[in-house]
């Protein structure tokens, strides 16, 4: 049998909805943390683009990838199939390893510097379901190093989309003047 290893953007999007869900993560728990952190600068922010633009984040390739490896991993660990001390690292969710934020902070990244300043105030404050998630990890038997912060990136990634859609419906209700980038007297003989 051949194998399959490209996925299209709606396939992709399903597969990120059934194994976050496989591990107790609904996508309106993520939209309400983007909801929730847009909220505080957008009073009037809809519930509906979040949910939108969780769908989009968890459609690309990249964050796709993430998902799926960061699931995997957890399961591992739960299953005690590392070797090594990185085994009990992972599933004692040592506080000094980092690498389950590197993969959250190159998630958020591809929504650039504010998604990755939104994706650490998630994952410094626990907002929303990472609280739960953490908590859970803590108990026997339950890993969750990787997923709490593929969560939160995807909220950060979503939420900074959000942003960005606000700021452009902001820019296109400011009336229309011509902008040219050389039309101030000063520039014209430099
Ligand atoms: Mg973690």
């Amino acid at each position: 049998m051949s194998k399959k290893l490209i996925y299209s953007r709606s396939e992709m999007a399903k597969l990120c909805e059934e194994a976050l869900k496989s591990r107790g993560v609904e996508l309106e728990d993520i939209a309400l943390i983007a909801y929730n952190q847009q909220s505080r600068y957008t009073p009037n922010v809809s519930m509906d683009v979040c949910r939108e633009s969780v769908l989009k984040v968890i459609s690309l390739r990249d964050i796709f990838h993430h998902v799926l490896l960061a699931v995997e991993l957890d399961k591992m660990a739960e299953k005690g199939l590392f070797e090594g001390p990185i085994q009990d690292i992972i599933a004692n969710d040592l506080g000094l390893f980092g690498i389950d934020e590197v993969l959250g902070l190159d998630v958020a990244g591809l929504y650039g510097v504010i998604g990755m300043t939104n994706f650490g105030d998630i994952d410094v404050n626990k907002r929303g379901i990472i609280e739960k998630l953490n908590v859970e990890g803590k108990k026997e038997g339950i890993v969750h190093t990787f997923l709490d912060d593929i969560v939160g990136a995807i909220a950060a990634a979503a939420s900074t989309r959000v942003a960005q859609i606000v700021n452009e419906e902001l820019a296109n209700m400011v009336p229309h003047q011509k902008v040219t980038l050389f039309d101030d007297e000063d520039f014209k003989d430099k």
